[in-house]
């Protein structure tokens, strides 16, 4: 991968009002225009752009992103950005944890070319009333457990790819659905940006990487593996042979029973899925996802696996 020196030079001494630099090379900006200066200087300059989008409270699991985002261009931003539209009301959009000078030292030490930093009134101006709702892959699951986050996604991902005019956007497996409603957004209004998934990242003892992790308490904290245990086993359990295994009732209820084994644990949903429209399947075949939410006290943990079975 070669870095535009010259841009790292440009940055160090930011040309555009409302841009500042932190660590390293990387340049912050807040407002929309210091925005679309940057990205015009970094188009003019003939860069490959990736983008990152984040709520920020950042761990490795960003980071991967971020990473990957570095493989596939050669000028990356990241935004954080706590969207109060895909929070429902009785949701944590106020406690949702937030540490900007952080994130911003992780980002700038991991190569990070832009941080964008909006606030609430950047993206939504007083008299905003835009909405984008996707159907299909927003009905089910989060989409019925959490009415209107996916429209919140949709729109404040819209206006971001309208803003930072990615080449390519790299979203997390982690929130499977997402990415399948971010996959449909972009090919129902031709946005010009490839959408690439990364992996999930996990914790050394299997729990998925994300920001709502330090809600849990000890004891939930312990008994949050139990849904990658679940998963890793099933994954196993589908290794063998035998259409009986592959049917949606059968994985569901060997899920729900490893899940009901946890007393702490409360299954939401264990759902077999299409990978890409998110709709339900009776029986795992071809790219799938095993999707999974779960209880623990207020705090609910999202995992899945996402397999391709001939
Ligand atoms: P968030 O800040 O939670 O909105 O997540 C921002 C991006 O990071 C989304 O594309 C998530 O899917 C992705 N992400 C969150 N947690 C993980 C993880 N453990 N591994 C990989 N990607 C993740």
């Amino acid at each position: 991968m070669i870095r535009d020196l010259s841009l790292a030079q440009d940055n160090s001494a930011p040309a555009v009002a409302g841009a500042s630099t932190g660590a390293g090379n990387m340049v912050t900006v807040e407002g929309a225009e210091a925005l679309w200066k940057q990205v015009a200087m970094a188009r003019r300059r003939g860069h490959r752009i990736a983008f990152v989008p984040t709520m920020g409270a950042l761990h490795e699991g960003h980071l991967s992103l971020l990473r990957r985002a570095r493989q596939l261009a050669d000028w990356v931003v990241v935004s954080i950005f706590v969207n109060p539209t895909q929070f429902a009301a009785d949701e944590d959009l106020d406690a949702y944890p937030r540490d900007h000078r952080r994130d911003a030292e992780l980002l700038a030490a991991q190569g990070c070319d832009l941080l964008f930093l909006p606030a609430v009134d950047t993206i939504y101006p007083p008299g905003h009333s835009t909405f984008v709702d996707v159907e299909g892959p927003s009905r089910g699951f989060e989409g019925a457990q959490r009415p209107g986050h996916f429209r919140g996604v949709a729109t404040v991902v819209t206006q971001l790819f309208h803003m930072v005019q990615p080449d390519v956007a790299v979203f997390g497996q982690k929130d499977a659905q997402q990415l399948a409603v971010v996959r449909q957004l972009v090919r129902d209004l031709h946005l010009p940006v490839e959408i690439v998934g990364a992996p999930i990242v996990r914790e050394a003892d299997g729990l998925a990487m994300s920001s709502r992790n330090v809600y849990l308490d000890p004891a939930q904290r312990q008994a949050a593996t139990v849904l990658s245990r679940a998963l890793r086993r099933l994954e196993a359990h589908l290794a063998a042979p035998g259409d009986e295994a592959r049917q949606a009732t059968a994985i569901e209820a060997f899920i729900a029973r490893l899940i009901a084994a946890e007393p702490l644990a409360r299954l939401d949903y264990v759902a077999v899925v299409d990978a890409r429209t998110f709709e339900p399947l009776s029986q795992a075949e071809g790219e799938v996802v095993i999707a999974l939410a779960v209880r623990f006290g207020p705090t609910r943990l999202l995992d899945n696996l996402h397999l391709t079975l001939q």
